[in-house]
């Protein structure tokens, strides 16, 4: 796969009142391009359908109108299609501990993704493809940090787990939904310096979900805004930041946590 394209994208929820039903537009009309070796920022405030959008894109919910194109041609949800599609696309959570059992170590649950995609690989190579995704998520000494199981990491080393998990498929796109927002600010840094890496490196395209629109701005080389389920602004990170076509965009810059908007206006962070 190498081109993911939301057009016109509209999801509605229905929400039962009692007897009444009403319809919530979660996501109304966004359209959008996602490629390799690209990051794409989706910037909101919490509601506005940033989650919503991440889940068309999972095919954990299918859209109310507008269509997705994968490659030019309409999504497949059934079929050979779909599984090449869902390899292709994975996804990094808010939370890490959640997404991992406290009971498995980290070359456990690296172990199945790597066995399910590769079904004829012996003993001894997903041993070596799981040592290989951790050190690509500088996990090292790699060997070390198989054997740990979750709670024996940090907020950070379990979410380049997550990372590495993901990986694992060998995947054309990362759609990474507040990927260091429950994590410590002091390590936020370290986590988006990695997706940028192998953004880079592996030509990786991303989303990268967020309501910061600083690190948005430094780690995206487009910007889009979302508000109340709607597309406000998208364009070059930069001529979001500097020129924001809508008020909402500005207010949303003063409104980003103190400290990540400090370091990247002093020019802290490191060069992508
Ligand atoms: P964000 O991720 O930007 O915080 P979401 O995409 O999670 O926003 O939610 C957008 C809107 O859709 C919110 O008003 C939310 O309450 C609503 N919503 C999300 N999922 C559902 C659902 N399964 N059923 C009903 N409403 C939902
Ligand atoms: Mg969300």
């Amino acid at each position: 796969m190498t081109v993911l394209e939301m057009q016109d994208v509209v999801k509605d929820y229905r929400l039962r009142d009692g007897l009444r039903t009403t319809r919530l537009r979660a996501v109304d009309q966004v359209s959008f391009v996602l490629e390799p070796g690209r990051t794409v920022a989706l910037v909101g405030q919490s509601g506005s359908g940033k989650s919503t959008i991440a889940k068309l894109l999972m095919q954990l919910e299918r859209p109310t109108s507008g269509a997705i194109l994968v490659d030019g041609e309409p999504m497949r949800y059934r079929g050979a299609g779909a599984a090449a599609y869902r390899k292709a696309v994975q996804m990094v959570f808010q939370d890490p501990f959640a997404s991992l059992n406290p009971y498995h170590t980290i070359g456990h649950h690296l172990a199945r993704p790597v066995r399910l995609h590769h079904p004829g690989f012996s003993r001894d190579q997903v041993t070596e493809r799981v040592l290989d995704l951790l050190r690509r998520v500088r996990l090292e000494p790699a060997g070390d940090y198989a054997d740990r199981r979750p709670h024996e990491l940090s907020g950070g080393q379990r979410q380049r787990v997550a990372i590495a998990r993901a990986l694992a498929p060998e995947p054309a796109i990362l759609v990474a939904d507040e990927p260091v927002s429950m994590l410590d600010v002091s390590i936020r840094l370290g986590v988006l310096n990695l997706l940028a890496t192998l953004q880079r490196e592996e030509n990786l395209g991303v989303l990268y979900i967020t309501h910061d629109l600083a690190t948005a701005r430094h780690f995206s080389d487009e910007i889009m805004v979302l508000y109340r389920g709607g597309v406000v602004e998208y364009g070059p990170a930069d001529d979001v930041i500097l020129d924001p076509q809508h008020e909402y965009t500005q207010l949303l810059a003063e409104a980003a946590p103190a400290p990540e908007r400090r370091l990247a206006e002093r020019g802290g962070l490191p060069p992508r």
